[in-house]
């Protein structure tokens, strides 16, 4: 064989062996959670902002961690080769189609889930970052005039195309015929509403959040005023004080870490009394912050509040 192919074989080895080592760790770090004491609000996110994976690749790893703690042969498969962190993610589910994945590709690992898995055979639901070319803006430009020209025509004007790149985040996901007759009645309402222009899925799904919000929100207005009128509950937060939180801590969680870095969650964003009701801690907007679920339950668990 040649040397280059002998090198090539002996760093593979050496990649798969590491694999295995963070795959081994992966499953450590999600049992324990020490990455919550460090400013991170999950796994996936400590894999992504901290050790800098690819969210996909994040996805794998984690995927690959969770089914080693159902079943722990999967390190031995991965070291042998025998199945990829692409094809573990596939069957994370189902655990139990361990035996039947080895020596198979990605695609045949999800032919045999979509037959085999039964319980849900919908095309996963994806969401991924995508930069798009938003549009051509046509900007013009002005030439200068010769230098020490006293030109009597107007200088050229030249348009120069400027490209404009959007981050945006595509969504993949199936439903099924019946809901199909749904969504085109829906579609068809929504139309009505836009004076007969075309209404896009993402309008349609962009319309629903927008309700949702809305709905809750009202919801919200109400219980607030009901509770400002009646009840002394000192864990009373009125909508002023959390709006004033909310745009203080950019509707993030503030948990900061010794080394000063900051969660930043948006996900499960909770209002925290820093100093605690039990403790004599009131509603204002001093003693409140937001804290994402994770940090707030580590928050209490560390003041004895919860075990
Ligand atoms: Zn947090």
């Amino acid at each position: 064989m040649h040397e280059v192919m002998k090198e090539l074989r002996r760093a593979v080895y050496k990649e798969t062996v590491s694999t295995v080592e963070v795959i081994e760790l992966v499953a450590k770090l999600e049992k324990e959670k020490h990455f919550l004491r460090y400013g991170f609000s999950s796994l996936h996110q400590y894999l992504v902002r901290g050790l800098k994976y690819s969210d996909g690749a994040a996805n794998r790893r984690i995927r690959a961690a969770r089914l080693y703690l159902k079943k722990p042969e999967v390190c031995e498969l991965l070291r042998r080769r025998e199945v990829s962190l692409c094809t573990l993610s596939e069957i994370l589910d189902e655990p139990e189609m361990l035996s039947e994945i080895k020596g198979k590709s990605k695609r045949e690992v999800e032919e045999l889930v979509a037959l085999k898995g039964g319980k849900d055979t919908r095309i996963r639901e994806r969401v991924v970052p995508v930069v798009v070319k938003r549009a051509i803006e046509q900007k013009p430009v002005f030439s200068t005039l010769p230098a020490g020209g006293q030109s009597v025509t107007p200088p050229p004007v030249v348009i120069r195309q400027e490209v404009v790149l959007e981050e945006r985040l595509k969504v993949t996901f199936s439903y099924s015929k019946q809901k199909s007759e749904k969504i085109e009645r829906a579609r068809e309402i929504l139309s009505r509403k836009y004076s007969g222009k075309g209404v896009s899925i993402e309008d349609l799904f962009l319309e629903g959040i927008n309700q949702i919000l809305a709905a809750e929100g009202s919801k919200k207005e109400r219980m607030g005023t009901r509770k400002e009128r009646g009840s002394k509950n000192r864990r009373y937060i009125s909508p002023k004080v959390k709006k004033e939180v909310l745009e203080r801590d950019g509707g993030c969680c503030t948990y900061r870490n010794t080394d000063g870095s900051v969660c930043g969650s948006r996900w499960s964003v909770e209002f925290d009394h820093i100093t605690p009701v039990a403790l004599g801690g009131v509603s204002s907007v001093e003693n409140l912050r937001l804290l994402c679920r994770n940090h707030n339950q580590l928050m209490a668990r560390d003041a004895g509040l919860i075990r």
